[in-house]
């Protein structure tokens, strides 16, 4: 089973924060696929085979630069998603 480990770290912290009033913008499903494919497109995939338990003790030893990459692709996502909505809600 191959996975891009990134999309979990993605998701996680997604997770953390869309549900946050402070975002000022739309959090319906469309637009967190939006932001969530853009981060992922800015960030560079790192495949893992591997089970799931596996995968998140990984995830828990994952350099601090690769956190920052995540959450600076994450907020930028939000930026251009928020000023590019592409339906109406
Ligand atoms: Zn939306």
């Amino acid at each position: 089973m191959i996975k891009n480990y990134m999309e979990y770290l993605v998701e996680d912290f997604l997770s953390t924060i869309w549900d946050n009033n402070k975002l000022n913008m739309c959090t319906c499903e469309k637009c967190k696929d939006d932001v969530m494919s853009l981060a992922l497109n800015n960030l560079k995939p790192h495949y893992v085979s591997s089970s799931e338990g596996e995968l998140f003790t990984k995830v828990e030893s994952l350099k601090q630069q690769t956190i920052t990459d995540v959450v600076s692709s994450v907020t930028n996502a939000i930026e251009i998603v928020k000023k590019n909505q592409r339906h109406n809600c």
